[in-house]
């Protein structure tokens, strides 16, 4: 028998794969694919998950949790956790905009990303944000002045980058020294001083995010380690910082990879702060959300090949770039459970003008043409990251709540593709 299915609440039930109940061929039925389907459960518990854990390890001592909304930024599923009393981490004006329309508070927003303009500084500022995560002093001196200029001082933590190798795929890691990210950890005593002396800024601070699905907890405490050392060295320097933040990056179950235990994660991450007066802040994106959502999609053609037999869906690599760029692996399975043991192996692949849109090499499934295959953990860094290339509308997202599916975002329609654009000449 395969592996237990990763995705919250998918299952076989009469031989038709649902979630929570749900059947999802009902779903497709519903709202045609390719289609990403969400559980309001799986994210609720997942954010419970760790709150509980977080809270155990704290005990009375604050902390918040803040979503990185850059992994799955759907306004019902931001609202879902503005509700459970989240934060976010966002990385772009839009994502604030999005968290404050899906009434999130402004008051728990950290603002990360190395790039930020004199306009996402401005309406942040404005909007009254937590923190701003800045990773260079060139976007500190901008910082300084946009504040400057609205009369306001702009909380700041650094994002520091602590050398530590997250041992994660190289796109997704974030925390080494040859990385874009981050001010160098050995330069980051220095700017603090430089920033506690400029009139429109204020050190909140500490910040570091080494990488992404990660599967081993050990990186991440020990870039706790350093940044709690380094607010112990602002200390001295009279820099006292309210919250530490050790970033996101726990991983998830895609295929068989170990969890990172969450009550020991949080057990460790405390007893390295000890009993330091500040705030811990935590910016999980992936864990919250990746295993509470999946893709479904239709096969259209059963393509056998000289080498290689291949299903060609609907859903591509503009619906979910995760196997191209990352050479990601989702496991993917039948909606309708196979009766009998007619598998036989399969890349599924998109029809994309590009060889890399491939959702899954070699898989082993029992398809014909019309039927319907779910594309598992799906709800991080899917649709977010989903283009319009091959002038593709982006998928439906569906988010199914109790037991009832309810449309979150519509499926896009061709003429929304072009809608902004003109011919230079008439037609
Ligand atoms: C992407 C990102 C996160 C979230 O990462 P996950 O691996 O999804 O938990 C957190 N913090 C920062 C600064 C990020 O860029």
């Amino acid at each position: 028998m395969s592996a237990p299915l990763s995705t919250f609440g998918v299952e076989y039930r009469a031989g038709t794969l649902c979630m929570e109940g749900v059947s999802l061929a009902q779903i497709a039925a519903q709202f045609d694919t390719p289609v990403f389907v969400y559980s309001r459960a799986g994210i609720s518990n997942a954010f419970s998950h760790l709150d509980q854990a977080v809270k155990a390890a704290r005990g009375t001592r604050p902390y918040t949790i803040c979503f990185a909304v850059k992994a799955n930024s759907n306004l019902a599923v931001l609202n879902i956790l503005a509700k459970l009393g989240a934060g976010f981490d966002i990385v772009s004006g839009g994502e604030l905009a999005r968290v404050l329309k899906a009434g999130g508070s402004a008051s728990k927003v950290v603002f990360s990303g190395l790039g930020k303009t004199s306009a996402e500084m401005s309406f942040a500022l404005k909007a009254g944000i937590k923190c701003f995560n800045i990773e260079s002093e060139a976007e500190l001196e901008r910082l300084d002045q946009v504040a400057q200029q609205l009369g306001l001082r702009a909380p700041v933590s650094l994002r520091v980058n602590p050398n530590v190798d997250a041992k994660t795929h190289p796109y997704i890691s974030t925390g080494l020294k040859n990385n874009k990210f981050g001010v160098a950890f050995d330069r980051a005593r220095d700017v603090y001083r430089r920033a506690a002396n400029m009139a429109g800024i204020q050190v909140a601070g500490v910040d570091c995010h080494i990488g992404s699905q990660l599967t081993d907890a050990a990186p991440l405490v020990e870039a706790m380690q350093k940044i709690v050392g380094l607010a112990d060295d602002l200390a001295r320097d009279g820099i006292q910082v309210h919250h530490i933040c050790p970033g996101g990056g726990v991983g998830i179950t895609y295929q068989d990879e170990e969890q990172i235990r969450l009550d020991a994660y949080a057990a460790a991450l405390q007893s390295a702060l000890g009993d330091r007066p500040v705030e811990l802040l935590l910016e999980p994106g992936r864990a919250i959300v990746g295993n509470a959502g999946v893709l479904l999609t239709r096969v259209e053609y059963v393509k056998p090949g000289e080498a290689k037999s291949f299903l060609v869906v609907d859903a591509a690599m503009n619906d979910l770039i995760r196997p191209a760029l990352y050479q990601a692996h989702h496991r993917i399975t039948e909606v309708a459970e196979p009766a009998g043991n007619d598998r036989a192996t399969y890349d599924v692949v998109g029809p994309v003008c590009e060889s890399a849109d491939v959702l899954g090499y070699s898989r082993e499934l029992s398809a014909k043409q019309g039927d319907l295959l779910a594309v598992l953990s799906a709800g991080a860094y899917g649709f977010v990251m989903s283009s319009n290339y091959n002038t593709r509308p982006r998928s439906a997202e569906v988010m199914v709540d109790a037991s009832t599916a309810k449309l979150v975002r519509a499926r896009e329609t061709i003429e929304e593709l072009f809608a902004g654009e003109q011919a230079i000449d008439e037609a």
